[in-house]
């Protein structure tokens, strides 16, 4: 049921509507970079393509009686630096080409952060709300039994991503270690902490979120106390980013979920949130400020913008009236290159997900690194080095883009992709 293919050097994309593929989006990141560093074109042409695709279509016994089939992916964009590492995510919308997109944004990211890991990305296109725990873990299983034969601690290390989380990543080294006849903790990250997971590492990304935004704004000669902030997203990133924005004296006055959300200008309690919200948990009913929608959000007048939902929220069409002075990208992909130049002409800094969004992943290769030495750290020591290694990666982007008079996103390509091609151009292309 599965097909392991090898892209094609000659294989012609499929590129659709400009500026909402994310793949487009990414690949057009990726040329400007290239031309920038004067990259070979050869190297370049390497970099486009993703070096691996498996697509599985598997049938899962729904709670009815009834069988379903559902499609899957992982793919790895480059494993130049060490094995491929990304998140999977189970989305309705999920599509190879999304998937494509992610998996080079994780290439970018790790060799930015410069932790030793290529890039890859799964997905499932399923809506995880629409099934029931036994669902989703027959799901599960067969997915990752599907995906195996490219799994594994030295080949490709999944973690969670949207509409998955710890228990996902607890069936999956499950499943893996069953097929091993051993436990292979090391298989997946973002698990429990009860079975080889990382202390830290469920916050890690919206934490990290934080710990740039102090940076971006010290260098401003300004502090997180008092800034008003604006978080779209409110699942693993945007919430528990908007916590530790308010416990750092961050003014939360909006916050927004897939369906809706609140402004309140005198700022919003995060921890009362989750007591008031409504029965079905929808954000817009918790009644601590006016409703909006996601898309208002991302007009009002803030400090700080934090895109923590999805890709193309940020678009060529709404760009001109975001009024936030800075926008740091909780999800990957929330802002179209059409919409970065606007951004960018207009005075508004960016800072780019391979860069903002990075402590997710740091946080994943200390929990590889724990789990290969089966020797644990505690929680204060996690985040001490995740936010050396987020602030010396910052300044090195920050640096990066002063001397060059360049945006902060071009800026971290320059230096992501310039590692990746290096490595790429050492090892030589065999044979
Ligand atoms: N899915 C997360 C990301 O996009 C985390 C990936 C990981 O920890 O491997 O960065």
């Amino acid at each position: 049921m599965s097909t392991l293919t090898q892209t094609p050097m000659s294989l012609s994309l499929p590129l659709p509507i400009e500026g909402i593929n994310p793949y487009q989006n990414a690949l057009k990141q990726l040329d400007t970079a290239a031309r920038y560093l004067e990259l070979d074109p050869g190297l370049h042409e390497v970099l486009k393509y993703p070096q691996s695709e498996l697509t599985v279509n598997f049938p899962v016994k729904m709670d009815n009686g009834t069988t379903r089939v559902f499609t899957g992916y992982r793919v790895k964009h480059n494993t130049s630096r060490g094995p491929s590492k990304g998140g999977i995510r189970y989305s309705p919308n999920a599509s190879i080409d999304e998937i494509r997109a992610l998996a080079m944004w994780m290439t970018w990211k790790c060799a930015i952060v410069n932790i030793p890991f290529g890039g890859a990305k799964g997905g499932v296109i399923c809506d995880p709300r629409e099934l029931s725990m036994n669902e989703k873990e027959r799901l599960t299983r067969r997915y990752a039994s599907e995906i195996s034969i490219i799994l594994g601690p030295n080949t490709d290390i999944p973690a969670p991503d949207m509409g998955t989380n710890p228990q996902i990543m607890a069936w999956i080294m499950d499943t893996y270690s069953m097929a091993q006849g051993r436990t292979i903790p090391a298989v997946v990250t973002g698990k429990p902490v009860a079975i080889g997971g990382s202390e830290g590492r469920n916050e890690a990304t919206g934490r990290g979120i934080v710990c740039i935004a102090r940076e971006a704004v010290k260098e401003m000669g300004l502090s997180l106390m008092g800034m008003k902030v604006a978080i779209q997203g409110f699942g693993n990133v945007g919430g528990i980013a908007a916590l530790i924005f308010q416990e750092a004296g961050a003014k939360v006055v909006a916050v927004s979920d897939a369906f809706g959300g609140v402004y309140n200008p005198a700022g919003i309690d995060i921890p009362s949130i989750k007591h008031l919200m409504g029965q079905d948990g929808k954000l817009g009913e918790c009644g601590l400020g006016e409703r909006i929608t996601p898309k208002q959000l991302l007009e009002l007048p803030v400090d700080l913008l934090i895109p923590a939902a999805i890709e193309n929220q940020i678009t060529a069409e709404n760009a001109g009236r975001i009024r936030a002075k800075m926008v740091i990208e909780g999800a990957n992909g929330p802002t179209t290159p059409d919409a970065d130049v606007i951004l960018r002409d207009r005075g508004i800094i960016l800072i780019p997900d391979v860069l903002a969004n990075a402590g997710g992943v740091v946080v994943s290769y200390f929990e590889w690194v724990q789990d290969l030495q089966f020797f644990f750290w505690q929680e204060a020591e996690v985040i001490a080095k995740m936010e050396a290694i987020l602030i010396r990666s910052y300044a090195e982007v920050s640096k990066m883009a002063q001397t060059q008079g360049i945006d902060m996103r071009l800026a971290a390509y320059l230096i992501g992709v310039k590692r990746v091609a290096d490595a790429t151009t050492i090892r030589g292309i065999y044979p």
